[in-house]
């Protein structure tokens, strides 16, 4: 387990998983009944950016960076809302952001009283830092147990509605159809969760080993969002991720192919920046 997130923390990907992420929670929050989060790899929860790894890749400025003191169209403002507002949180008071937060402290931030967290974190130093981040809070629970475990052994939530966001480091060759198999087997025992599958685009016809086996088991209501910030002509560079959205709220796609091509061109590397969303399944 080399990969440590705290290198990319706020970079461009984030930017889309937790914008998509925060919108989400956002349309949860919509009705009263309390929720369950499970994020398989949920990371430290909280990251600096002012020093460190961060700091040393400064990729962040090219994705967080880029957004905080600039606003962006009306589409994109409406998607971006939740995701600011927990965002807003961290900013001094003259608005700089020197921590970035992570997936399991953006949901906790948006977390009613009776919504609950379930955090998986295999690396026993970023557990540590998770449940430091996370403080007294008893809604969350931090666990150091392998996420695709988890993934397979904790579903369906005794809330019978919630969210799953599964974010691998992708150290290991073979990781989408891995989480193609193991999101097929926990969809069968939870068929109406919300779930979200984080891919990196180095090549993009590699994404087809994850949706490929998803379209062909029949899995309905499922939905495919990419941001691209260059065109991916180098199979070794980052050039751009994307989430498959399993069961997703019934008007985001609408929101998101009206916000994304502006956040797209706001995070735009060089030509080709692109964002795209598709329907793969009905
Ligand atoms: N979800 C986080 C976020 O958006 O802020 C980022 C997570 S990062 C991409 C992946 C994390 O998974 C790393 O912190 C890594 O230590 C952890 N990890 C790696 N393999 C794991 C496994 N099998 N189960 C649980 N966690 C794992």
């Amino acid at each position: 387990m080399n990969y440590r997130h705290a290198f990319h923390a706020g970079n461009f990907a984030d930017v889309l998983k937790h914008v998509v992420l925060a919108r989400i929670v956002d349309y949860l929050n919509a009705k009263s009944a309390p929720w369950s989060y499970l994020d398989t790899h949920a990371g430290v929860g909280v990251y600096d950016l002012a020093g460190g790894e961060a700091e040393r890749t400064g990729e962040w400025r090219n994705g967080v960076g880029r957004l905080v003191g600039r606003r962006l169209g009306a589409a994109a403002e409406t998607l971006l809302a939740p995701w600011r507002a927990v965002l807003a949180e961290f900013q001094t008071p003259d608005g700089a952001l020197t921590r970035y937060p992570g997936s399991p402290e953006i949901v906790r931030r948006l977390a009613r009283q009776d919504d609950r967290l379930r955090l998986c974190e295999l690396h026993p130093k970023d557990r540590q830092s998770l449940a430091a981040a996370l403080g007294r809070d008893e809604r969350a629970k931090v666990v150091e147990i392998d996420g695709w475990t988890a993934l397979g052994a904790w579903l369906p939530p005794r809330e019978r509605r919630g969210l799953v966001l599964v974010d691998p480091p992708f150290e290991q060759p073979g990781e989408l159809a891995r989480m193609a198999e193991r999101f097929l087997a926990a969809h069968r025992v939870w068929p109406t969760g919300v779930y979200a599958l984080w891919y990196p685009v180095k090549d993009p016809a590699a994404i087809r080993e994850l949706t490929g086996p998803l379209i062909a088991a029949g899995v309905g209501k499922l939905l495919r969002v990419e941001l691209m910030v260059r065109e991916p002509s180098d199979p070794r560079l980052l050039s751009g991720s994307g989430l498959v959205i399993a069961n997703p709220p019934w008007t985001l796609a609408d929101e998101l192919r009206s916000g994304l091509p502006d956040l797209a061109a706001a995070l735009a590397q060089s030509a080709g920046a692109r964002a795209a969303v598709e329907t793969l399944a009905p």
